[in-house]
């Protein structure tokens, strides 16, 4: 459920690392009770502009709120009310799952009952209770992951940030991640969480940032971003036969933005309003074509990505 209390505002955001410019007039605003995802490729400035928010790194230029008050390094109880989930593992070795969490949860909650709710519910939402005794060199990836989580989510913080969580782990571990990310949502937290993968993007945040090169490039909800961009609708049709000329012919059709053929299957990208398919079907039945199924497809974020920078998102 989101409300109309703003809890990040970032304007006009500058980060320099000597001559390269990490974030270019970056702003961004987020209401309580959305999940917005910041997407882009590697080195786009994702993670330099949570760490801008959080204090954690300094800037040239612009202006950061949270909770409405001017955000800064020494802000404890503004600290208090955001979970960090960083990009790299950031756990002790030489202390078991559940010290983990306990130490990091007691960051911020010395109460001990109530510290001990806040760590069982964190192990019950990234489900690693089987693993309390265990040391982190001895989890897969995915379980460390999980770990990491955990001990930035315990003291049952208002906002969190998630950056790159589900890189490199196990199917299992990832949709873990992922239902963990919407259950805290359900309960009430806000959530910023940055992917290059944008079928996550799609499958979990209410908003999207597509950034690139730290600037952003088109932002709102998914069905907002794939209204911002001309494909409106991709067939693709088997055809064990394609003539050379028929691809020519194709591509020449009002409403056909583009085609290929990859020697089993025929894809276009088309206009919706243009109903190419019904001609396709009959163009081919009338040029004796066998043709075996097809699909209609609606875009994705990867097409708004393609689109709107002429490359695609996995480059
Ligand atoms: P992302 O998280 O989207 O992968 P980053 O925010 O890590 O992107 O990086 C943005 C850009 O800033 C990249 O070009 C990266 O190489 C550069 N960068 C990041 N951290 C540093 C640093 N500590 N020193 C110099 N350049 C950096
Ligand atoms: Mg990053």
């Amino acid at each position: 459920m989101t409300n109309n209390q703003t809890i990040i505002k970032v304007i006009d955001l500058v980060k320099k690392y000597d001559k390269l410019t990490a974030l270019d007039h970056f702003s961004l605003t987020v209401k309580q009770g959305e999940v917005l995802g910041l997407l882009g490729p590697n080195g786009s400035g994702k993670s330099t502009s949570i760490n801008c928010i959080l204090s954690l790194l300094t800037y040239d230029q612009g202006e950061i709120q949270l909770f409405g008050e001017k955000m800064a390094p020494d802000k404890t109880e503004l600290k208090r009310r955001i979970g960090v989930v960083p990009q790299d593992v950031a756990v002790f070795e030489e202390l078991t799952v559940y010290e983990n969490i306990d130490y990091f949860c007691g960051l911020y909650i010395s109460n001990k009952d109530r510290r001990k709710t806040c760590v069982a519910e964190a192990i019950r939402i990234v489900q690693l209770e089987e693993f309390l005794n265990f040391y982190p060199k001895k989890l897969s990836g995915g379980l460390k992951r999980r770990l990491n989580i955990a001990c930035g989510i315990a003291h049952e913080p208002e906002l969190i940030f998630f950056d790159e969580p589900t890189v490199a782990v196990d199917p299992q571990s990832r949709n873990n991640i992922l239902e963990s990310i919407q259950e805290l949502n359900r309960k009430g937290a806000t959530i910023v969480y940055t992917s290059h993968y944008m079928e996550e993007i799609e499958q979990i945040c209410s908003e999207i940032i597509i950034m690139d090169k730290g600037s952003i490039l088109a932002s709102g909800t998914k069905e907002d971003l794939k209204r911002m961009i001309q494909t409106s609708e991709k067939l693709q049709i088997e055809l064990p036969l394609c003539p050379s000329d028929l691809l020519t012919t194709i591509k020449n059709w009002t409403g056909v933005l583009h085609a290929d053929y990859d020697g089993t299957t025929l894809r276009l990208d088309t206009l919706k309003e243009e109903k190419v398919l019904l001609k396709l079907l009959h163009h081919l039945e009338s040029k004796d074509l066998l043709f075996g199924d097809f699909y209609s497809l609606q875009p994705t974020l990867n097409d708004v990505f393609l689109e709107i920078t002429g490359k695609q998102l996995r480059d």
